[in-house]
């Protein structure tokens, strides 16, 4: 089978169904649009873990997803999708970009979640853009754009409920959606969630359990990863 992309993080693979992806997770990091770059042993394992029980968690509560099963420690099945160019960003709390751009400190807890949308394209460094740049771009139709604001505060919430039970704090995330190659009037939430692209907070002590030990050199990041993975485990397996 012939590898189709490789990115940062991941590399996309053909199958014997045209509609179909293997999904491989690798041990790279990279931040600050890849200017920054590690490699972590075991990362590709752990990811693919956390994001396997949060694909698996999020159909079973009636979100379409692009998961297909888990076919081993590094690899998953998934959907092809035609990835829209709209990385959607939620925010609960102050944090990274936001506090930056606003001056607003780190931990402000939103009174509502806050909705954001880049352009995904590494070229540019991921800009922000809005409703009206969405359009003007032809990256998405309105129809499409109210479809992705709803899917992605609905994803917010079974996220938060479920990660407040393990203890931590859903800051923020980041989520990617696609056009199904077999179906391509369904738009579903399609590339990962683990903590790569979430903010993850401990709850009571408010440790970092996410990339930012990466991005602001905190060192343990992968304990932090093997422990959101094994407090994931626990609840799930309940
Ligand atoms: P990047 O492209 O930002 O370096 P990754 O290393 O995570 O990111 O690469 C994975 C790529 O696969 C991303 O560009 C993502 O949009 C894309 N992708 C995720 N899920 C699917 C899917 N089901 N079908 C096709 N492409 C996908
Ligand atoms: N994020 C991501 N990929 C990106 C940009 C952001 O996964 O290309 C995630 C990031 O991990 C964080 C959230 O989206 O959980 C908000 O990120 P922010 O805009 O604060 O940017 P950053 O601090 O990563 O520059």
């Amino acid at each position: 089978m012939q590898a189709i992309y490789e990115g940062k993080a991941k590399r996309l693979w053909t199958t014997e169904d045209p509609h179909t992806l293997r999904m491989e997770f690798k041990n790279d990091a990279t931040a600050f649009n890849g200017e920054k770059k590690a490699s972590f042993e075991d990362k590709g394992r752990l990811n693919n873990a956390i994001s396997t029980l949060i694909y698996q968690y999020l159909e079973e509560v009636g979100v379409p997803t692009h998961f297909v099963r888990k076919i081993d420690d590094t690899n998953v099945e998934v959907r092809k999708v035609e990835i829209l160019m709209v990385e959607v960003i939620v925010r609960n709390v102050s944090a990274g970009s936001f506090s930056k751009r606003t001056g607003m400190p780190e931990g402000k807890d939103f009174s509502q979640p806050i909705i954001e949308f880049s352009y995904k394209s590494d070229e540019l460094g991921d800009p922000l853009i809005n409703d009206d740049y969405i359009r003007e771009m032809g990256l998405a139709s309105v129809e499409d754009m109210a479809h992705l604001r709803k899917s992605a505060l609905k994803v917010n919430e079974i996220l938060i409920a479920l990660f407040a039970d393990v203890g931590l704090r859903l800051v923020d995330f980041k989520l990617e959606f696609g056009r199904l190659a077999s179906d391509p009037s369904k738009i579903v939430l399609a590339d990962e969630i683990s903590p790569d692209g979430c903010r993850l907070w401990d709850l009571k002590t408010g440790e970092k359990m996410d990339k930012d030990r990466f991005r602001r050199d905190l060192g343990n990041v992968m304990d932090a990863y093997r422990e959101v993975l094994a407090r994931l485990q626990a609840r799930i397996s309940e």
